[in-house]
């Protein structure tokens, strides 16, 4: 007797990621039910240094597994790293989360108050 098997095509590892997240930094698909709390696609943090060595800022996206509500995290983060930065307690609490739409808005204030400030 014939039979035949069909086979699903293999998934592209990629393709269960938005398109920015980083794998280094994400961490959607953690297997330990402890980290059920912080399954998080992440971008590549973008970095802004301080004018103290040991602080900086990070900045990435992050969305949870399905992808959706992707939001802006900002955190002062504290030299040196004894873990992953998505891991680290920010400085004082220093960190701002916020939807696309908001730091959209952030990003013409700050624009708007460096264009002022530099007079
Ligand atoms: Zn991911």
């Amino acid at each position: 007797m014939h039979t035949s098997t069909t086979r699903m095509p293999a998934v592209e590892p990629t393709a269960l990621h938005p398109r920015w997240c980083s794998l280094d930094a994400c961490t959607a698909y953690s297997l330990t039910d402890a980290d059920v709390d912080a399954r998080y696609h992440r971008s590549r943090p973008l970095v802004v240094e301080t004018e103290d060595p040991f602080v900086v800022l990070y900045a990435h996206l992050l969305a949870p597994v399905d992808g959706s509500g992707v939001e802006v995290e900002i955190s002062e983060l504290e030299r040196p790293f004894t873990r992953p930065w998505y891991d680290l307690e920010p400085v004082r609490g220093r960190q701002l989360v916020m939807p696309l739409e908001r730091a959209e808005s952030l990003r013409h204030v700050l624009a708007s108050l460096v264009r002022a400030g530099r007079g």
